[in-house]
């Protein structure tokens, strides 16, 4: 095999012999979000697969909001999963609702009441739920399975028209209610809810189930392949039953596992309860696995792409380790982030033979992987910030920063050598007094080199920054083995969120490449929205190092 020729996974051989043997002269797939919450990485996954495919096989990707339950859905749904879409730079075919097929979908069940292949029943959800049987036991026939086609076209109309209460009636086909599959067993196709819908306003009381929607809304649109999560593939026979009993166009349906991540967890209910109890800061919390929240964490959509492209796509369910998607992250910004020094925990450094009020400025590379490449202009004096870390008063022999007696280089600049320690009355290093060789200015002079190098900052340039210091949001690492007794909501991570206070050099604060940048030696920050020209606000996006590598 070439290096560069992946082995095709199920679906791409699906679709490869799909166009081979002209069973479809080109592919039509779909995204078909639920407009009830924001989207999350396990939509990403599914966003990647089908926006992928269409683009790899030269096909295209309808958009289809799947909005057939009123009652959870909204219109600031709508506007963001549209938004995120366009964000990981997937551009959809057509934008469809669901609810744009709300006459023919009625039509469709009035037709299969007129062939006697649908009925209107009175029992309550309750008694329906009984009667289904069990997988080892076959169901019971309703008492009003035997409706006359007549009796049961004036009823269906009346649940229409508004004459029942919720749960009054509801509309079921008439298949087999001792099927092996349970979904087989009269399935239900309508319900009344007398809900207002937030594109069809009052215009309907009576709204379609998911099974009777999906199929048909596919073969409406001529989806080629509809592509789904595995917990759909008992659905699936109920999906081809519609499509071949209304002798409509067959779509298909395919099924690939979800993605679940360590640490995290992807329910739209749970992740709305977080933002409804006020537990996260919103759905674009950036500790949220939103997209909006990775976004604001820094996180970018080729990195996203790359961990999707990573995973793959499985047809056995798994939970991957969110440290890939951290690796993903990393990899991308290491390539692309531009480079700040920025001094966390400050340590103050007087250079004693600096000229008075002398100010160098020197013209540093914005990455490493380009030094011919843009730069940013770093001052420096004679009073800098160090990171207190980065000077050890008794330090062990391999200890390569600043020591007493001991020399460090300073990142793009000079030598210095500790001379004196300076301590308060309770015996705190307050500050350090050091020297500086001015022949070992890189570039300048004869070149000397030292074990350790530190970054710094010129403390009358610093400009001073609000740090949001971001971690896991969970601290078990899989969401889905909750004890009985616990709650999912036990699990939050105390420390997910830690304040600090950085200093940076002056150019971080004009940085207009509007992804996350690297705070030199200790990781990738992004600036917050909420920033103010007063207080820049930095989210941290990804550490820098790890000592995590993929298989
Ligand atoms: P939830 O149960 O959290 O509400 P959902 O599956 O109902 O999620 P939808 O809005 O219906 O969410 O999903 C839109 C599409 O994204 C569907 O095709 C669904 O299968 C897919 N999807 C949802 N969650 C995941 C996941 N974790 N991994 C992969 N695909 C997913
Ligand atoms: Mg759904």
């Amino acid at each position: 095999m070439e290096e560069n020729e992946k082995k095709l996974n199920f679906l791409e051989e699906i679709i490869e012999d799909d166009l081979r043997t002209g069973k479809v002269p080109s592919i039509l797939t779909r995204f078909p979000p639920e407009p009830n919450g924001y989207l999350h990485l396990g939509h990403a996954k599914s966003l990647c697969i089908n926006f992928g495919l269409a683009m790899k096989y030269g096909g295209k990707t309808n958009l289809r909001y799947d909005d057939t339950n009123p009652v959870k859905e909204d219109t600031e749904y709508v506007d963001a999963i549209k938004e995120d879409i366009k964000w990981l730079g997937f551009q959809w075919e057509k934008e469809c609702y669901a609810s744009d097929y709300f006459d023919q979908l009625y039509a469709w069940a009035e037709q299969l009441i007129e062939r006697g292949l649908a009925y209107v029943d009175d029992q309550t959800q309750e008694e329906i739920s009984k009667g289904r049987g069990t997988v080892d036991k076959p169901g019971l026939e309703s008492p009003y399975r035997n409706r006359s086609v007549e009796e049961n076209l004036r009823l269906f109309r009346e649940m229409r028209d508004g004459k029942y209460a919720d749960g009054e009636k509801v509309l079921r086909a008439k298949i087999d209610m001792a099927h092996p599959n349970m979904m087989m067993r009269d399935p239900l196709l309508y319900r009344i809810k007398h809900a207002s819908h937030h594109r069809t306003g009052d215009k309907w009381c009576i709204y379609p189930m998911y099974d009777f929607t999906h199929g048909q809304c596919d073969s409406i649109e001529h989806i080629t392949h509809s592509i789904c999560t595995l917990e759909f593939d008992v659905h699936r026979p109920l999906y081809d039953w519609f499509i071949e009993t209304l002798g409509i166009y067959p779509s298909h349906q395919y099924e690939f596992a979800r993605l679940n991540l360590t640490y995290t967890l992807m329910s739209k209910r749970k992740l709305l309860e977080l933002v409804q109890k006020g537990l996260v800061a919103g759905w674009d919390d950036p500790r949220m696995p939103t997209l909006c929240g990775v976004r604001r964490r820094g996180y970018t959509a080729d990195a996203l792409k790359m961990f999707c492209d990573k995973i793959g796509v499985s047809k056995r369910d798994q939970l991957m380790d969110i440290q890939l998607l951290e690796w993903c992250v990393r990899q991308d910004l290491n390539a692309r982030a531009n480079r700040y020094m920025v001094v966390q925990d400050p340590l103050k450094v007087k250079i004693t033979n600096w000229p008075e009020g002398l100010v160098e400025w020197y013209d540093c590379p914005l990455n490493p992987a380009e030094p011919e490449g843009a730069t940013r202009k770093v001052p420096f004096t004679g009073e800098l910030w160090i990171e207190r870390a980065d000077f050890m008063e008794d330090a062990p022999n391999k200890f390569f920063r600043l020591k007493p007696d001991g020399e460090v280089r300073l990142k793009y600049t000079y030598i210095i050598k500790c001379e004196k320690v300076v301590k308060d009355a309770e015996g705190n290093i307050v500050e350090l007094e050091c020297s500086y060789d001015p022949t070992t200015k890189p570039g300048g002079g004869e070149w000397r080199s030292v074990k350790g190098t530190i970054h710094w900052v010129s403390c009358a340039h610093a400009k001073e920054l609000e740090l949001r210091n971001y971690d896991r949001l969970f601290t078990l690492a899989d969401m889905s083995q909750v004890p009985e007794d616990k709650d999912y909501k036990d699990y939050l991570n105390p420390e997910s969120l830690v304040m600090g206070r950085g200093l940076a050099e002056p150019a971080l604060l004009d940085d207009a490449s509007g992804i996350a940048v690297q705070f030199e030696r200790t990781g990738y920050y992004v600036k917050d929205a909420d920033s103010t020209p007063e207080k820049p606000v930095f989210n941290k996006t990804v550490s820098l190092k790890d000592s995590y590598k993929p298989e």
